[in-house]
């Protein structure tokens, strides 16, 4: 999400965390199997949908307190919210982050609202509309709780699965307390929270990597930083392989330029090292697309 500016004063609602359980799905695995995985012939086919576009300035997106982005010139930023869907031939259809539902804006807070108008948020297309054009994902497998990651779980029925990265759900800041949590509103009526079983990567390229579905299609990359729980998905796809970053790097400045997020003083480190980590990957391994959180890669379109 980017940097929402808000007015001071409001009063602040804290809705109760919402619940969670350990992951029933997956098993903690290791670098080097994912790499050795890589070359694996892919079975799963992956697409990325667009589901609405909007503008903001670089602020949003880069921390103009950090000197390191002293030389990137004022101006806007045009971000785009995805979701990508995975079939698998045996275990189904996944979704990875949610799209967009027209049912969220309406129960945001009013601070939240006129943050969000501020954004000028352009939507394509709904996660309902795109519902009625296939079949219902078994589970939605969330690369953060960011309101732009979660909307679309509003159209989704109530008794599909999510998964999220350890510690998202209890994320407090001071920005949600003022402007309330998108994502408490998009959970409403989904059952517990499914919370990946990271263990640290024995090989320490990433904080922690889990298998899936146990056969080296799918896996599930810890992220931390962009905020505590932030989840990457490697996809070994029939076309080659794939890696949804989430917002770890949400732009091209983020990724080509390794410009800082405007983040909480306690999480730079973390969010540096992760996008550190995956810079470092996407090197050894060029073969593999990256997908950023926000925007495509200069040599992808759209
Ligand atoms: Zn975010």
């Amino acid at each position: 999400m980017p940097v929402l500016l808000l007015a001071p004063g409001g009063c602040a609602t804290v809705a109760a965390v919402h619940p969670v359980v350990a992951s029933d799905l997956g098993a903690p695995s290791r670098t080097s199997t994912l790499e050795a995985s890589l070359s694996q012939r892919g079975v799963v086919t992956f697409e990325r949908i667009v589901f609405a576009r909007w503008t903001a300035g670089r602020g949003a997106f880069i921390d103009r307190n950090d000197s390191r982005t002293a030389g990137v010139p004022k101006g806007m930023e045009e971000a785009v919210i995805y979701a990508y869907v995975i079939d698998h031939p045996r275990f189904g259809r996944y979704l990875i982050d949610s799209g967009v539902s027209q049912d969220l804006e309406p129960r945001l807070n009013p601070l939240m609202r006129r943050a969000l108008h501020d954004l000028n948020i352009r939507i394509e297309r709904t996660t309902a509309e795109w519902l009625q054009g296939g079949a219902t994902p078994r589970a939605v497998f969330l690369t953060h709780l960011h309101f732009d990651h979660v909307g679309g779980l509003l159209d989704v029925p109530d008794d599909t699965s999510v998964y999220v990265g350890r510690g998202d759900v209890e994320e407090r800041s001071w920005t949600y307390r003022l402007i309330g949590r998108p994502a408490d509103i998009a959970l409403d009526g989904k059952g517990p929270l499914h919370e990946w079983a990271f263990t640290p990567d024995p090989d320490g390229a990433f904080a922690g990597i889990i298998d899936v579905f146990g056969d080296g299609s799918v896996w599930a990359l810890s992220l931390p930083g962009h905020s505590p729980g932030s989840t990457g998905y490697l996809i070994n796809a029939v076309d080659g392989p794939k890696l949804v970053v989430g917002d770890a790097v949400s732009t091209r400045l983020g990724w080509e330029q390794a410009m800082p997020q405007p983040l909480p003083a306690s999480a730079r480190a973390d969010a540096e090292a992760s996008a550190d980590r995956l810079r470092r990957f996407s090197a050894a391994h060029p073969q593999v697309e990256v997908f950023l959180g926000h925007q495509s890669r200069t040599d992808q379109t759209d």
